[in-house]
């Protein structure tokens, strides 16, 4: 039994995170300040006696007690509506927030993963994304924030690795999707799911033409494991290579749930990028990891999760 901490543990993908180390019969402690996460995505685990909840902002100094074997840093507003509304606080936990917890792992002599992004790549001039890509980001543009909140987190934990000797790992997530996204969160697939599901106008942003490349949590979660546990220092990009444009993808949405919204366009907010697909060689020759589930299954177990809080008036 390991004894594991996961920042923004009641987030999206922390709570999949928890939920999967738990399950394994480890220990987790789940972090959050509840700003972006919510306490409902961790519920069922409440009860678990292996579980513990610690409500923290990881921006202060953090105090754990007793040893720790891993750290995963997934603490931060992560979609482009929550870090526009957010730009200090993205801008903190993905500095001061990483530095913190890397000095946690360092003191704990814990392995340390942290979740960073494809956002790294920017508006890619690459394509698809391989990890030797440095990028086209705009640091002052509304989603500067972010991106290079996450550009230096990459950058602090090299740091630790080479200057302290602490174990560290580099996810690089690309678009994910699944239960327990935030339904107002902004992004494309909470924004078009409960628009069709409430028969609202599906709201699809420009031409629909930029494409996204989308992996379902399972997936996800399943390759992040596989990495915290590896010997891989650098960079990783675990997503779904699927390639797909958004109009496309809102089209699918609404013949899924068999609504009758309308797909209207509305503008292309600044520094959408064009394109983007992960290359996932890496994961595959260094992990043996590659994706399992295709978007029409991914999509049936999500629209489930969806019509639930619909209903709920959520
Ligand atoms: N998008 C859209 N309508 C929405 C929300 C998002 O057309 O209501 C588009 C957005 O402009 C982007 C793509 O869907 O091109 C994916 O957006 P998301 O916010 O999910 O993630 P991003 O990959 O941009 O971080």
């Amino acid at each position: 039994m390991k004894r594991i901490l996961v920042t923004g543990g009641a987030g999206f993908l922390g709570s999949h995170l928890c939920e999967r180390f738990l399950g394994e019969g480890h220990e987790v402690l789940c972090m959050d300040n509840l700003v972006t996460g919510d306490l409902a995505n961790v519920e069922a685990l409440m009860p678990h006696e292996r579980f513990h909840f610690i409500h923290q902002d990881v921006t202060e100094f953090i105090h754990v007690s007793g040893d720790l074997d891993a750290i995963l840093h997934f603490a931060s507003p992560a979609s482009p509506i929550d870090y526009l509304e957010l730009p200090i606080q993205t801008l903190k936990v993905g500095s001061l927030g990483t530095h913190k917890a890397l000095g946690l792992a360092k003191a704990k002599g814990a392995r340390f993963l942290l979740a960073s992004t494809s956002e790294c790549y920017g508006d890619p001039l690459v394509h698809p994304q391989s990890e030797d890509y440095w990028g086209n980001v705009n640091p002052v543009g509304p989603r500067g924030v972010y991106d290079e909140a996450k550009r230096f987190a990459e950058a602090m934990t090299m740091a630790y690795q080479r200057f302290h000797g602490v174990q560290t790992r580099i996810v690089r997530i690309f678009n994910t999707y699944g239960p327990r996204m935030r339904l107002n969160d902004g992004r494309a697939l909470p924004a078009f799911m409960s628009q069709a599901l409430r028969g609202e106008d599906v709201t699809v942003f420009g031409d629909g033409s930029q494409t996204r490349s989308f992996c379902y949590v399972d997936d996800l979660i399943e390759g992040i494991t596989r990495l915290l546990w590896s010997d891989e220092p650098l960079p990783t990009n675990i997503g779904n290579p699927s390639e797909i444009t958004i109009l496309e993808f809102a089209q699918r949405v609404v013949e899924l749930t068999g609504s009758a919204s309308k797909i209207i366009h509305k503008p292309l907010p600044q520094d959408d990028p064009k394109v983007r697909q992960p290359d996932v060689t890496k994961a595959r020759r260094v992990l043996g990891w590659e994706p399992t589930v295709e978007l029409a299954d991914g999509l049936e177990r999500t629209l489930a999760y969806f019509q639930g809080r619909v209903a709920e008036g959520a």
